[in-house]
């Protein structure tokens, strides 16, 4: 029997935020119309978590889980949640109870208008620290310049997606994934539904510093080839920079025979700059190159330890139809 209504949870050492996240979703599944199946993924946690999830399914068999033989990353857990589900909707959300489930229906009643991405937008972030705010603040906007396509601003992971997108979603085949970018770029309808992102219920930050980099890293190489281009800019920049120079320096010698113009200095400034530019362009095409070499190697996006909760038809292969 197909469940109307897939809400697929990453979920990365969140024992903490677990037994809540159930408690509140399970009031929500109740007051809504349909089937529901919850389809938590474990991204390789060292804490309770596999533990709770057993758990949980042992007490409501509409809980259903993966877990994964490691951690391969929020992105990546919930591509693998979208492989696993079978709603007629999916609802994507995080674990951390950041993104409320009581907001839920409101996005299952757009979709039954007819949206088929039902996106939730942050208005307020509480709670979390002013540099996380300027680089959030900053990347969005910078994202939204530089791609391809139109990637709304301040939007997280938090949406419902309709079965038309989550094929589609499926069938993307690339591992460097920016999950909200391949959810703008498939195009359809799509509404933005506006919420104040909550205060982490418990637990730490799993986004590391370094995490968010390499996520908004993605985003950017994922959807423009801006940077790229950025290297023949900086190319042409020096180069008028060179000429002026030259013109200035004939000038120099010829006006002023005896002076012994400026020194070592500006050799030295050139240099270095001239070096800056040249490193900065061959980490904008490694960045591409090695995304590619990625992609090449075609090794599959994440090994499964344990698969819990799904029919066995489902049990040997992820349901992309
Ligand atoms: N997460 C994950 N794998 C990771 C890091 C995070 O599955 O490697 C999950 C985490 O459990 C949570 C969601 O992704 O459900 C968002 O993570 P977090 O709250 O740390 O990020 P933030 O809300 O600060 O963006
Ligand atoms: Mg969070």
């Amino acid at each position: 029997m197909q469940p109307t209504y897939s809400i697929v949870v990453p979920v990365y050492n969140e024992a903490t935020n677990l037994p809540m996240l159930y408690h509140r979703l399970q009031a929500v599944m109740a007051a809504m119309e349909g089937i529901s199946e919850v389809i938590l993924v474990d991204d390789g946690s060292s804490d309770r978590t596999p533990i709770l999830m057993q758990q949980l399914h042992r007490q409501d068999s509409r809980v259903c889980y993966l877990r994964f033989g490691r951690n391969f990353g929020h992105q990546i857990a919930v591509t693998a949640g979208l492989n696993f589900a079978r709603g007629k909707a999916v609802i994507v959300m995080d674990g951390d109870l950041q993104d409320p489930p009581e907001l839920i229906p409101a996005m299952v009643s757009r979709w039954q208008e007819g949206y088929e991405v039902v996106y939730a937008q942050r208005t307020r972030r509480q709670q979390e620290g002013w540099l996380k705010r300027l680089t959030a603040y900053g990347f969005y906007r910078l994202l939204r310049r530089l791609a391809d396509i139109e990637i709304p601003l301040d939007t997280g992971d938090f949406c419902l997606l309709d079965r038309k997108v989550v094929t589609l979603l499926n069938q993307m085949p690339e591992r460097n994934r920016y999950v909200r970018g391949l959810r703008s770029w498939v195009g359809f309808r799509q509404i933005s539904l506006p919420y104040e992102r909550d205060p982490r219920y418990a637990g730490e930050v799993k986004y590391t510093f370094r995490k968010s980099l390499k996520l908004a890293i993605t985003g950017l190489v994922s959807f423009s080839t801006v940077p790229l281009r950025l290297s023949t800019y900086l190319g042409l920049f020096s180069a008028g920079l060179a000429l002026v120079m030259a013109v200035l320096v004939i000038y120099w010698r010829i006006a002023y025979p005896a002076s012994p113009l400026t020194g070592y200095a500006i050799i030295a400034v050139a240099i270095f700059f001239l070096g800056a530019v040249q490193l900065f362009s061959i980490g904008i095409l490694g960045e591409y190159v090695g995304r590619i070499y990625e992609e090449v190697k075609n090794r599959p996006l994440y090994t499964l330890a344990e698969v819990v909760g799904f029919e066995t038809s489902s049990l040997t292969k992820p349901i992309s139809e």
